[in-house]
């Protein structure tokens, strides 16, 4: 996985590859203005405040994610959650599918594309309170999908993560209330596979 390197002692928060409204109507660009603009630019912020003198200050992110405890490992954790998570999503389209090696791997790991789509909607809708469900690969390249709760990250596992669904209330409440499921079937018209393929090819 690419490093992410603080400059001169600060994280940056990353910058949207799409425009706000390119989500439209999956997310919202209300939704990705509070999601992106206030709740991960607090993550970073907060992050950056507690480096100095924390001896963290010229770790790669992923690195602090491994090695911090406490609130530095929770907004370390939440800012590579939401990096990975808002750099996989492009545009609706229709019988948006992965192609090539990564369909393979799910076909391989969970039987077919709807079966893995099936599996990974029940991680998210299952996962009790705040957190994250994610398809990584392990050692050998083989898929899994994983609950997180709350900031944590497959690479605590010793995973590679590819995709994930942010099951946080902020990442849908403005949009679709409770209805948490219904906004996890409606992601998977915005999932860049081009960037997850990137992912699992490493
Ligand atoms: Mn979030």
């Amino acid at each position: 996985m690419e490093k992410t390197m603080p400059i001169e002692g600060k994280f940056e928060l990353m910058a949207l590859p799409y425009a706000p409204e390119a989500l439209e109507p999956v997310i919202s660009a209300n939704t990705l203005a509070f999601h992106h603009g206030k709740h991960l630019a607090a993550y970073v912020n907060n992050l950056n405040a507690a480096l100095p003198g924390s001896g963290f200050e010229d770790m790669p992110l992923e690195d602090v994610v491994l090695k911090a405890e406490g609130g530095m490992l929770n907004n370390a954790g939440q800012i590579l959650n939401h990096n990975l998570y808002f750099g996989q999503f492009c545009a609706p389209k229709a019988d948006n599918a992965p192609t090539g090696a990564l369909a393979q791997a799910i076909d391989d790991a969970f039987g077919s594309f709807d079966a893995f789509k099936e599996a990974f909607a029940k991680a998210g809708a299952t996962l009790f309170g705040s957190g994250w469900a994610w398809l990584s690969a392990d050692g050998d390249g083989k898929l899994v999908i994983t609950q997180e709760p709350n900031a944590a990250n497959p690479v605590q596992r010793g995973l590679r993560p590819l995709m994930t669904m942010d099951v946080w209330e902020h990442a849908y409440y403005l949009d679709y209330q409770n209805r948490r499921p219904d906004h996890l079937a409606a992601l998977w018209q915005i999932i860049n596979w081009d960037v997850v393929a990137a992912r699992y090819q490493g």
